[in-house]
């Protein structure tokens, strides 16, 4: 967990949110099969929920393809029904996890301040953290996506991540799951500004952070976003969960 000023390689990380029974193992392994027959150019993850995460580990063991959580809690462990800590998620088999996702955000109302103890309880761990920022369709309406962005991202993002593997997830919440994206032009913008911000707050080490596009990519467009500036690969949600969707985006990176 070392940083290095050459350009990392993308990541595309597929989130399957709360779906997935044993059966969609299988779904991991036809990715596994293809990433091992032909390797992308990107790395290439999948966060299940939490039940299948020690399975899809064993599954993935000794394949190209990562195993994340969705979420964790600051602690490393107590009295915290449901919750799952960082600790837990290394324990089986995870290497990164999403924190900050907008839909953690609304319903179990997490703060920018939360997100950056999980963030910190995440690298204690080992784990490399994906935070998601975004704007709501109602802040970009009035103009505000880059200012809510950024000031997202300055709360969100503990001084711990200095020198630290982490990837910043640039998703509108008016785009996630809508099958509606924004121009390349906005993503252009947008991921300028968080690219601002992450030198503003670790330097050179900052100028290399991948800043993910998340929000309705899909084997159609990813090509496109994929390829937009300042886009360092993708968090996938609903085209993650099929096999051929997921590899038609890895193979546009
Ligand atoms: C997500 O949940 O992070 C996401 C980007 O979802 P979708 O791809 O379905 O819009």
């Amino acid at each position: 967990m070392t940083f290095s000023l050459t350009t990392p390689r993308p990541l595309i990380a597929g989130n399957w949110k709360m779906h997935g029974l044993e059966g969609s193992l299988d779904e991991a392994r036809a990715v596994a099969a293809a990433v091992a027959e032909q390797p992308p150019a990107a790395r290439v993850a999948i966060c299940p929920p939490a039940t299948l995460l020690h399975r899809l580990a064993e599954a993935m063991a000794g394949e190209s393809v990562l195993v994340g959580g969705q979420d964790c809690h600051p602690a490393s462990a107590g009295a915290h029904t449901g919750d799952v800590s960082a600790a837990m998620l290394v324990d089986a088999g995870a290497k990164l996890v999403i924190l900050g996702h907008s839909e953690r955000r609304d319903a179990h109302q997490e703060s920018d301040a939360l997100v950056s103890a999980k963030v910190e309880a995440a690298l204690a761990a080992g784990l490399e953290p994906i935070v998601c920022v975004g704007e709501t369709l109602a802040q970009r309406d009035a103009g505000q996506a880059e200012a809510v962005v950024t000031g997202m991202a300055r709360a969100s993002l503990p001084a711990a991540l200095a020198g630290q593997d982490f990837a910043l997830a640039y998703e509108p919440v008016w785009a996630i799951g809508t099958g509606r994206t924004p121009t390349v032009e906005d993503i252009t913008v947008i991921h300028a500004a968080l690219r601002a911000v992450l030198v503003e707050r670790f330097g050179d080490h900052g100028a290399t952070v991948p800043i993910l596009y998340g929000g309705s990519v899909k084997p159609d467009n990813a090509r496109e976003i994929l390829s937009t500036p300042e886009v360092g690969g993708a968090l996938v949600g609903g085209a993650s969960l099929k096999a051929a969707d997921f590899l038609a985006i890895i193979a546009g990176a």
